[in-house]
């Protein structure tokens, strides 16, 4: 495996990747890896010729008092485990490649990046579509991998991929990978790093109280009222708060008030001393 930090760099390993029909997949990260990244690596391994990972800590997605400066970097680790994984090429720019002095232009997702992590972190989904669309335009991969645990970020990323012609051959090249957790169901996260180990023990409290909300709602519960029992439940395992519990639409991510026809998901926003964590999961009609 090959690690290229410069856009010269990438060119030149890119074009024997390219050689015949060979197909390429992509698999953006933000680094420190888990098993979480390394499933999505291994579905672009089986479906692709050849796997490009990025790992770009991207400053425009994060907030002023967001943790930018603390957010885990361990490019050597996850090299290994990338090579491991027989990952044909590692994209590891700096921010000064990325973004090169003058760069002045931003992507904005109408819509769908409004709501939910949209509201709470304003300008983040901004700064995911434009590097996203960035790295299409940087490795035009044939299919590039993201998680469902992101899951408002793959709908941004779905709608940009569309409205500006980024994917070939058909949208599907867009594929949504499931959550993975760990053996307690909480969602793998870099930032499950953050947690003590009091705080890792109560933060399961969040997918087993989604479960119970989900279950219930599709048993027929009130949606205000499975969301009121899910936050207080949060709240008593020891979250410090919860920035936003919302049954929506799983295409639009409009919020709903009552569970439809359409396929509903539950999206979950909250924190557990410094950290936010979020999860979300498809409630059945
Ligand atoms: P990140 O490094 O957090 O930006 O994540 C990079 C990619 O891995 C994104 O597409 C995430 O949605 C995906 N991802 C992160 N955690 C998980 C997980 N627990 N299960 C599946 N995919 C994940």
């Amino acid at each position: 495996m090959q690690t290229v930090k410069t856009q010269q760099m990438l060119r030149t390993a890119l074009a024997p990747l390219r050689v015949g029909n060979a197909t390429i997949a992509l698999v953006p990260t933000m680094g420190a890896l888990h098993e979480g990244h390394l499933t999505l690596v291994r579905r672009a391994r089986a479906e692709a010729d050849h796997v490009v990972a990025s790992i770009f800590v991207n400053p425009k997605q994060f907030g002023p008092n967001e943790d930018l400066d603390s957010y885990p970097r361990q490019l050597a680790a996850d090299a290994a485990m990338l090579e491991a994984e027989d990952v044909a090429l590692l994209w590891a720019p700096d921010a000064a490649a990325m973004y090169p002095p003058g760069f002045a232009t931003n992507i904005s997702v109408a819509g769908v990046s409004d709501g939910l992590c949209g509201a709470a972190r304003p300008g983040h989904f901004d700064g995911v579509a434009t590097v996203v669309c960035k790295l299409f335009n940087q490795v035009a991969p044939d299919m590039a991998f993201f998680g469902e645990k992101d899951f408002q970020q793959l709908a941004v990323i779905r709608a940009m991929a569309r409205d500006l012609d980024l994917t070939r051959p058909h949208v599907d090249a867009i594929i949504g990978v499931p959550t993975v957790r760990e053996a307690d169901g909480l969602a793998m996260s870099s930032r499950n790093r953050y947690l003590t180990p009091e705080q890792r023990a109560a933060a399961a409290a969040l997918p087993r109280a989604m479960q119970v909300a989900a279950a219930a709602i599709k048993g027929g519960t009130g949606v205000a009222e499975a969301l009121g029992t899910l936050e207080a439940e949060l709240l008593a395992a020891g979250f410090a708060s919860i920035d936003y519990a919302t049954l929506a639409d799983a295409a639009s991510l409009v919020p709903l008030e009552t569970l439809g026809e359409a396929q509903a998901r539950l999206l979950v926003a909250a924190r557990i001393g410094g950290t936010r964590l979020i999860d979300n999961i498809a409630v059945g009609s």
